[in-house]
């Protein structure tokens, strides 16, 4: 007998018919012997449509009421499938974030879960029963609900199969596994049989959204077993594992983009010491994230330019922030640019290969495609470039680095 944790995204759940499948999914697993827990997703669409709402109502809105609403959508769902469960005979019962609870700190909007006592749904599990539990949501210190950031119901899972001490997380979703890239793009993407948590993190952050990055961490962290496959049929899915369980290791495993992104240039920088300081210290104040920089030696000793990236959603605070300061910075122009695109290839293989980033520069050349900011770590070149190459350059990508199906 297994303890296994399953959790279906939105499309896995998007109507009463998929709801239906999902149970008959789930009781294959219960009359096999297994006790079984289920996280869910809001229906497809739900929670954008949620999000909208909140914006239309007020556009500086609390972020504690904004979790209130996002966070129905995962109420309506797991309600349904335990009924959906119950009507299958299967022995189930719907739990939301604060009943469980599954206790967060208090970032709004962004919490971090802390803790989940499993005790009661143990024993209930024990018995037969199933637990269906609301994805995305928590319990905050000042007891309101939190939700955990988009795609947060992953990191729900993972974090309740640690919690559970579970044998397997499986994560169905409407593609069957983790594949070299995003397979709607790329038509030729393979898909992996095996992926390190490692390089499963570094493409979760760098766009991948098959997974949530926080659910990577976690899983990494707790050495969950996680496993990535359709709800839609039954193909074998993609295992994130320890890197000594990989037998054959490709240079690059992945290629992962970014639409988020977006470039901001300071042109005319005075060239001093603390000039950095000055402009970066008020964006993170105002708790905007900076991912890539660049700048200039300057020629002539006394000006430089400097380009950097920021989140999308964070463009306009950013630019109001810094034209602000201005005067105190004493830039000469700032250039905001929304059409961007960050492209990164990750592998684990590139730390005993050098040429990775070499080829990487070589074909979007080959592709007349310009370079605009670049960044490494150890397992990763990241390119920003106009996003109306992204397909382009992706698939141009693929197909240099030997990743192509045939
Ligand atoms: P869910 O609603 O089930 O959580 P998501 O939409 O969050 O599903 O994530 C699944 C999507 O991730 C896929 O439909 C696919 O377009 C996208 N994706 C991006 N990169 C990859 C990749 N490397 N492998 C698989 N899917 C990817
Ligand atoms: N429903 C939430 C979202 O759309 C959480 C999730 O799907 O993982 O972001
Ligand atoms: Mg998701």
């Amino acid at each position: 007998m297994a303890r296994i944790v399953q959790k279906f995204g939105g499309t896995s759940v998007a109507d009463i018919d998929r709801i239906r499948a999902v149970a008959a999914r789930i009781k294959r697993e219960v009359d096999a012997g297994d006790e079984v827990a289920v996280v869910v997703s809001a229906m497809a669409g739900v929670t954008n449509q949620l999000v909208d709402w909140t914006r239309q109502t007020c556009k500086l809105h609390d972020a504690r009421e904004f979790d209130t609403v996002v966070a129905s959508g995962e109420q309506v769902t797991a309600g349904l499938l335990a009924l959906a469960l119950q009507d299958r005979g299967v022995n189930a019962r719907s739990w939301l974030g604060w009943q469980v609870p599954i206790r967060t700190d208090g970032i709004h909007g962004k919490a971090r879960i802390r803790e989940i006592p499993t005790g009661e749904i143990i024993r209930r599990m024990r018995e037969g029963q199933v637990a269906v539990v609301a994805g995305f949501q928590g319990l905050g210190p000042d007891n309101r609900i939190t939700t955990l950031g988009r795609g947060g119901s992953d990191t729900s899972a993972v974090a309740l199969a640690a919690a559970l001490h579970a044998d397997r997380c499986d994560i169905f979703t409407d593609v069957d596994g983790v594949y070299t890239t995003d397979p709607r793009i790329v038509a030729k993407a393979k898909k992996l049989d095996r992926i390190t948590y490692e390089e499963m993190l570094e493409l979760a952050s760098q766009g991948a959204k098959v997974l949530q990055t926080r659910s990577v961490e976690m899983a990494m962290n707790h050495r969950v077993r996680v496993q990535v496959l359709s709800s839609f049929n039954d193909a074998p899915g993609t295992l994130v594992v320890d890197e000594d369980e990989i037998v054959e290791q490709q240079v690059v495993s992945g290629i992962a983009y970014s639409r988020d992104e977006a470039k901001v240039t300071l042109i005319r920088v005075p060239d001093r010491p603390g000039v950095a300081a000055a402009i970066f210290g008020p964006l993170a104040e105002h708790a905007i994230n900076v991912d890539m920089i660049v700048q200039n030696i300057s020629e002539h000793g006394a000006f430089t330019d400097l380009t950097f990236t920021v989140g999308k959603a964070d463009l306009d605070r950013t630019v109001k922030v810094l034209e602000e300061k201005r005067a105190s910075l004493g830039f000469a122009v700032l250039k905001p640019d929304p059409n961007v695109v960050k492209i990164s290839v990750i592998g684990v293989g590139m730390r005993s290969h050098v040429g990775v980033a070499q080829q990487m520069f070589k074909t979007l050349a080959e592709k007349n495609i310009n370079i605009q900011v670049i960044s490494t770590s150890e397992i990763k070149v990241s390119v920003l470039i106009a996003e109306e190459y992204t397909e382009l350059a992706l698939r141009a990508l693929h197909t240099a680095y030997g990743l192509d199906a045939s």
